[in-house]
């Protein structure tokens, strides 16, 4: 079995976030650590945070997947873009210590001029300078699309960074669907080809969750536009395909569909139906 999820709003607190994924009938979700425009994140507050976790063991929820900003580049050319990058990161990370045990995902980052080889040096500083041996979460390269400057769409990039990290023990990728097809992965004709370079390359124990995604381009497109489910170039045939994929089970997927409430109720729903099957 997987775990199923979408992304969910924080504004109500932490403990409203699990209780609406259980209304859902999912047992996963992510969140975004900050608000995407101001940079601020919700306030935690102890007791909020504590029901959550309660709330989580209770009901069997797998690892929760919380995303770091989009305006978020370690390896901006621009060195205030970067100096806030590295801000965000760290108070995200010291944050996800009061959500012990979860999972916080990131884009790696866009070199915007500089060089894949100089924007995976300072995407491993900056983790190198963050870090530290007592963390309980596990903070996940996304895999990317491609798109401009963005680094990490290929999975020999992600383990560039993976090897130039101290603390490499602490870092896991989640492989996100429409990204790796738009980079041009076939995970519709040859999910077995893919995931083998994947555990080549990187080491299939690293592919900690899942962005379960169709996407509106072909393979190799470079656009990360997502689908809904089985919408879009990668179908639904190949997405139950990979939910039911015997290296996938475990893990948390979470929709970044293009969805309102019921469109996610609908689609966790879909995919509770082919775990039964
Ligand atoms: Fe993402
Ligand atoms: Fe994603
Ligand atoms: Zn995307």
């Amino acid at each position: 079995m997987i775990y199923i999820g979408c992304h969910l709003s924080v504004t109500n607190g932490y403990e409203a976030m699990g209780k609406t994924m259980c209304d859902f009938g999912g047992s996963t979700f992510a969140y975004f650590t900050r608000n995407p425009r101001g940079g601020k994140s919700k306030e935690i507050i102890p007791a909020d945070a504590a029901a959550l976790n309660t709330l989580l063991k209770e009901k069997g929820f797998g690892k929760l997947v919380a995303h770091g900003s989009y305006t978020m580049n370690l390896c901006a050319s621009n060195s205030t873009t970067r100096a806030n990058g590295f801000d965000m990161l760290q108070k995200d990370v010291e944050r996800m210590e009061s959500f012990p045990g979860q999972y916080y995902n990131f884009h790696p980052g866009a070199h915007t001029g500089q060089g894949t080889e100089k924007g995976i040096e300072l995407i491993a500083e900056a983790l190198n300078d963050t870090l530290f041996p007592e963390m309980q979460t596990t903070v996940l390269l996304e895999t990317m699309a491609g798109k401009g400057t963005e680094i990490g769409s290929s999975f020999e990039e992600l383990r560039e960074i993976i090897d130039r990290v101290q603390l490499s023990e602490k870092l896991g990728v989640c492989f996100d669907t429409c990204h790796v097809w738009d980079a041009g992965y076939d995970i519709a004709g040859d999910i077995d080809g893919v995931l083998t370079q994947f555990d080549k390359v990187i080491g299939l124990d690293r592919l900690c969750a899942v962005h379960f995604n169709d996407s509106k381009n072909p393979c190799g497109s470079h656009k990360d536009r997502h689908e809904k489910l089985g919408k879009g170039y990668i179908g639904m045939e190949a997405m139950k395909r990979i939910a039911l994929h015997p290296s996938l089970q475990n893990r948390p997927f979470i929709l970044e569909t293009p969805n309102d409430d019921q469109g996610y109720i609908d689609e966790i729903h879909t995919v509770l139906g082919w775990m039964e099957s």
